[in-house]
């Protein structure tokens, strides 16, 4: 298959499950992971259509962005974060959706400081539990929500989680419907915090997402298969 193609079947896929969870696919944002694959690939992408774009490390989205993509094209920082590439990260990245500790949160406040502009960020959520994995726990999640909050550079967007690699996408439903919940938790607690985005659902699984509720999806492999 080609790029158009693969771009097309995701949109496709995307929008029949929309469509069964009664949404309309226009509200569901496909973000093309391009982790793995050079700038040329990426070019092509948003030649075809594609505007969120996702990377998981600082360095190599430094060296592929060293020019910008156009204007209307986002990039969202969706890897582990370290405090000290926050400096190099903070031009780059239009979302900063791994955020999962105060300590993080804080170096972004601070960025966002120094830029004089907000960091839309998202709170990545370790829902599934499992040892050694990204995200902060479910428990930790309200705190770190009022810090960021209570930070004026930044600017909450919602949540996100990774589910865990299954051999049947069905098994991750229960992870997805947690993310949901807990948004509407949090909500609760916060009736004014701005939690529209959950971003969940990788190359695996992303259907499965959409029907439980995601408003971004994370699409590597499915798109771009080197
Ligand atoms: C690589 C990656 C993806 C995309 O994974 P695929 O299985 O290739 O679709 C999504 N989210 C995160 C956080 C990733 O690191």
């Amino acid at each position: 298959m080609t790029l158009a193609q693969r771009i097309e079947q995701v949109q496709c896929t995307v929008a029949r499950a929309a469509m069964r969870s009664g949404r309309e696919p226009a509200d569901i944002t496909i973000i093309g992971v391009c982790k793995t694959v050079d700038r040329d690939q990426v070019e092509a992408a948003y030649a075809l259509g594609l505007r969120h774009f996702g990377e998981n490390r600082v360095q190599d989205a430094a060296r592929k962005f060293a020019s910008p993509l156009p204007g209307d094209a986002v990039l969202h920082m969706i890897g582990q974060l370290q405090t000290n590439k926050v400096r190099v990260a903070a031009p780059l990245f239009g979302v900063f959706q791994s955020v999962d500790r105060p300590s993080l949160a804080d170096a972004l406040e601070r960025e966002g400081g120094r830029l004089e502009r907000p960091l839309p960020v998202l709170i990545q959520v370790n829902v599934a539990g499992e040892a050694q994995k990204a995200g902060c726990r479910v428990d930790d999640a309200p705190a770190l929500l009022a810090r960021i909050l209570a930070s004026p550079h930044l600017a909450l967007r919602g949540l996100m989680t990774i589910a865990p690699l299954v051999a049947d996408p069905e098994q991750v439903r229960p992870v997805f419907k947690g993310l949901r919940d807990l948004r509407d938790e949090l909500r609760q607690l916060h009736p004014d915090a701005a939690l529209d985005v959950l971003s969940m659902g990788m190359s695996d699984d992303y259907a499965v997402a959409v029907e439980e509720g995601a408003t971004h999806v994370r699409v590597g492999r499915a798109i771009f298969q080197d």
